[in-house]
């Protein structure tokens, strides 16, 4: 099961954003924006075409006709960041089509990729016209004019101004077109500085943004239809925003007062760090309702050894007690993690330590990486650097470990009647797709009138990427979702 914690590549219209205001007078023009990598990302891009909207641009799913491209990238292992320039190259061809044809696409390089690699983006792929850093994306139509008039623009800096405060906010039709659960990020960048991330380079410190900013937007969020927010941050649970009493308020205080806006009935947070999980969350995990019985809490490998040298700042005994104290509070909580495997010094019997972790925690899902050392962090230039193939194989094993505990947590789900939030259409005709409390896809036959609404529904099947189940209100009467029940093996 994939988790909204989840590295993706998204591609826009993220949303149907963008369509100019009444009465602008400026021409329509197309963006289209692809996310890599990171919710934060896909937060990034919708905000990017909030602030293009009033320029007079809309999202379109064709990069072949649009105007504008936006390439919003992700750095965090080398994969993702080689990506990109073979991205830049297809852009090449639909930027010299687009000439021929007479018109211009303007092709920009934003996120972690830009902020890492600013000005060498321009020596290196020719057709970038402009590189902003998550910084600046405030800035942009200041930087569009000066593509416009014939300069290369490069923006990486950390400006004094927050983007927060300057980007655009949705229109109620572009967050209705989003649909009934978004993202609302509410901290940026992170001080801690493991030794194999990037992200304090490329996201810079860590800042939380005030409590009434984030208290507005996901008003406007709730009276344009979305249920479910997600707040998100590199290192959300350190959030410490400004409260409107003027005192510092940690995320679960945050979350209690976005509990009392009418129409927010869920609340997630993503991804928080085991040595941030205080008091107050864990108590919020057992009294808020509306805080799902789910929790990211990368945990990155199980070894005390590879965990010092990662400079994790926790032990493995640390990271079980958060979890005893978390599941004293909530006992049917959902756990996720990030793992990595063949971090350099990593040997069998660390690795041995990382699977025998998943085994004990028992997680509803996890993602796996295989290191991938990234220029300028500490880890890059340890000795003992882990062959490939020793990382593939390790990556191998550990998968088929995170399977069997997804498997398992799954199937205890089976019989069992959950409240599903309808999202959109599902895989077949005339089902819907949802999600659990505990953030597993469910495919449902349903109408689509209820995308929206709130199910019970009875967990009927198991799939290795959904859940399949019936209204339980009408369980009587409805055919399962899909007509056969998957044999289910140990
Ligand atoms: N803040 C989160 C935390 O503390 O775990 C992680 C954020 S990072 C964007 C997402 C995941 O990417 C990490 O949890 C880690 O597993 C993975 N990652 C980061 N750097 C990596 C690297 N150099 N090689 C492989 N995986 C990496
Ligand atoms: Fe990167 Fe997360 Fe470590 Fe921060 S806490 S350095 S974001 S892995």
């Amino acid at each position: 099961m994939a988790t909204n914690t989840g590295m993706t590549d998204e591609t826009g219209p993220a949303a149907a954003a963008g369509v100019a205001p009444a009465g602008q007078a400026r021409a329509r023009r197309k963006v289209f924006i692809k996310s890599y990598g990171c919710q934060m990302n896909v937060y990034d891009s919708h905000r990017m075409a909030d602030t293009l909207a009033p320029e007079g641009y809309v999202e379109t799913h064709s990069p072949a006709d649009a105007d504008l491209v936006v390439l919003n990238t992700c750095h965090i292992r080398e994969k993702a960041a080689e990506k990109v320039y073979s991205e830049i190259g297809r852009m090449r061809q639909l930027k010299d089509s687009a000439a021929g044809a007479g018109r211009r696409m303007v092709v920009a390089v934003a996120g972690c990729v830009a902020q890492a690699e600013g000005e060498e983006i321009l020596r290196r792929a020719a057709p970038v016209d402009l590189v902003v850093g998550p910084q600046s994306y405030h800035r942009l139509p200041e930087m569009l004019r000066r593509v416009a008039a014939g300069e290369k623009v490069v923006d990486t800096e950390f400006p004094i101004e927050s983007k927060f405060d300057v980007l655009a906010a949705p229109t109620g039709a572009a967050t209705r077109a989003r649909g009934v659960t978004a993202f609302v990020t509410v901290q940026e960048g992170c001080d801690k500085f493991c030794t194999f991330c990037v992200v304090p380079y490329t996201r810079g410190a860590e800042a939380s943004r005030p409590a009434a900013r984030i208290v507005a937007e996901a008003e406007r969020l709730a009276d344009a239809g979305v249920r479910e927010l997600t707040l998100i941050g590199q290192n959300v649970n350190a959030y410490h925003g400004t409260g409107p009493d003027g005192r510092e308020w940690t995320l679960a205080r945050l979350m209690y007062r976005l509990s009392e806006i009418p129409g927010i009935a869920r609340l997630r947070y993503t991804t928080s760090h085991p040595r941030d999980v205080t008091d107050d969350l864990v108590e919020a995990h057992r009294d808020l309702p509306a805080l799902m019985p789910q929790l990211h809490l990368p945990v990155q490998s199980g070894a005390d050894r590879v965990l010092a040298a990662m400079n994790r700042r926790h032990t493995r005994a640390d990271y079980l007690s958060v979890i005893s104290r978390l599941r004293a509070a909530r006992p049917d909580l959902a756990l996720s993690s990030d793992f990595i495997v063949g971090f350099p010094g990593e040997s069998e019997a660390d690795f041995r330590d990382t699977v025998a972790l998943v085994d004990e925690v028992g997680y509803a899902s996890a993602f796996s990486f295989k290191y991938s050392p990234r220029p300028g962090t500490p880890a890059a230039d340890m000795a003992d650097q882990v062959p490939e193939p020793v990382k593939e194989e390790r990556l191998a094993v550990l998968q088929a470990a995170i399977e069997r505990s997804r498997r398992a947590f799954n199937l205890r789900c089976l019989g069992s009647t959950v409240d599903v939030l309808f999202e959109k259409p599902g895989r077949h005709p005339g089902q819907l797709v949802g999600r659990s409390p505990y953030l597993q896809p469910v495919q449902v036959l349903a109408p689509a009138t209820r995308i929206g609404d709130f199910a019970s529904v009875t967990i009927t099947e198991i799939a290795p990427n959904s859940l399949f189940g019936r209204l339980a209100e009408q369980q009587a009467a409805a055919p399962a979702a899909r007509p056969a029940v998957m044999a289910l093996g140990a």
